[in-house]
């Protein structure tokens, strides 16, 4: 069912961690289950209080890699290549403390990087145990890695890009007058999953004022001729790669005409930004391309939140797409660009593409109409 990634790949990255975090003066990482480890390791495992981790060595620091595990949770990574991969196995149990574990294994670290998602119970732990090595976050190392694609990962946000697209192209089955928001999201997170995808990870649904709210969810309210509708979808295939896709709708009337000039204005932003993208602009430069074009509509104050967020193996991730972020984009970075428009107590609008930067410009991985479909 799940593709896995190659053995030598997964090495590749091993590698450029270490050697990364080497260059930012990090000994050790310690990896818990989340994005990062199945990164590395391809393990879809989730975390919880029994200690997983992945220790890694940065480059010119003694401790060979190892993944400790607890002993009943040992079969479960058998179709892992760890052996391939030089990771040693080493398995505790109930009456044991991994976290003596780590710190026998650790080879006198002086900074210890932590996985960004690890619990805090986990943190705290390694402290005790480390009491002489400095914390920081992993995140910033794998980072540098996760957020520059490789060919096989864009392959994979292609496909979750499609399927979301499938989705959206159903609307018309879901999204009608007198239904309430709820119904419509249970339907759509049916398809989610009908058209690819192993769960749905959010539906939203903001219909008339409750569009003005970027991240509601779903709510008992009727949706009404001529209401504007806020449909952000997404959730993750077999290999963990995300979809990310919002469309806005008018459902059962044509809107008021000043709602639909606010929103040419909006779709103005989001082709706008788009076309900014090529290697070497920033990411701030992308931020302020939207940004302008919905300050001169007159809609500034409107628009709550940057303008995109990088997607891979998590929803949000590096790179961010936002005011003060001077990063350089590169071939293979994947991210939204997702400006909207909100009217407090009245509607809301937004429009989400994921795209992907090439050689030459970018390439988006949403296709569907851009313009306000009435359904
Ligand atoms: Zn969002
Ligand atoms: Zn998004
Ligand atoms: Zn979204």
């Amino acid at each position: 069912m799940c593709m896995s990634v190659a053995v030598g790949l997964l090495a590749a990255r091993l590698g450029r961690a270490a050697e990364v975090a080497a260059r930012r003066g990090v000994d050790l990482l310690v990896v818990t289950p989340g994005a990062d480890l199945r990164y590395l390791l391809d393990s879809p495992s989730s975390s919880h209080e029994r200690l997983t981790c992945l220790l890694l060595g940065a480059d010119g620091h003694n401790a060979p890699p190892a993944l400790v595990v607890p002993t009943l949770e040992a079969p479960g990574w058998a179709d892992i290549p760890l052996e391939a991969l030089g990771v040693e196995v080493i398995t505790w149990n109930d009456e044991d403390d991994p976290y003596l574990l780590v710190s026998d294994l650790a080879g006198g670290p002086r900074r210890v990087a932590v996985a960004d998602s690890m619990p805090a119970a986990h943190v705290l732990g390694l402290r005790d145990a480390l009491p002489e090595a400095v914390q920081t976050l992993a995140g910033g190392v794998l980072a540098q890695l996760r957020m520059r694609k490789d060919a096989s990962e864009v392959a994979e946000l292609r496909s979750a890009g499609a399927a979301i697209d499938r989705v959206h192209a159903r609307m018309a089955e879901f999204l009608r007058p007198g239904r309430t928001e709820a119904a419509v999201g249970a339907d759509i997170a049916e398809a989610i999953v009908a058209e690819g995808h192993t769960s749905a990870a959010f539906v939203i649904v903001g219909s008339g004022p409750n569009g003005a709210s970027p991240h509601h969810k779903l709510s008992d309210r009727v949706i009404a001729p001529g209401d504007l509708v806020v449909i952000d979808i997404g959730g993750p295939l077999a290999s963990g790669y995300h979809s990310d896709c919002t469309r806005t709708y008018a459902v059962g009337a044509q809107p008021a005409a000043s709602v639909r000039d606010a929103y040419e204005v909006l779709r103005e932003a989001q082709e706008a930004a788009f076309r900014s993208i090529t290697p070497g602009v920033t990411a701030e430069e992308v931020d302020a391309a939207a940004r302008g074009i919905v300050d001169k509509g007159g809609f500034g104050a409107r628009f709550l939140h940057r303008t995109g967020h990088g997607i891979g193996l998590d929803v949000h991730e590096d790179p961010y797409i936002v005011g003060g972020n001077p990063l350089r984009l590169e071939p293979g970075m994947t991210f939204s660009v997702e400006p909207g428009i909100y009217l407090e107590g009245d509607w809301g609008a937004r429009i989400e593409d994921i795209v992907v930067v090439t050689d030459a410009g970018a390439e988006r991985l949403n296709n569907r109409p851009r313009e306000l479909v009435v359904l």
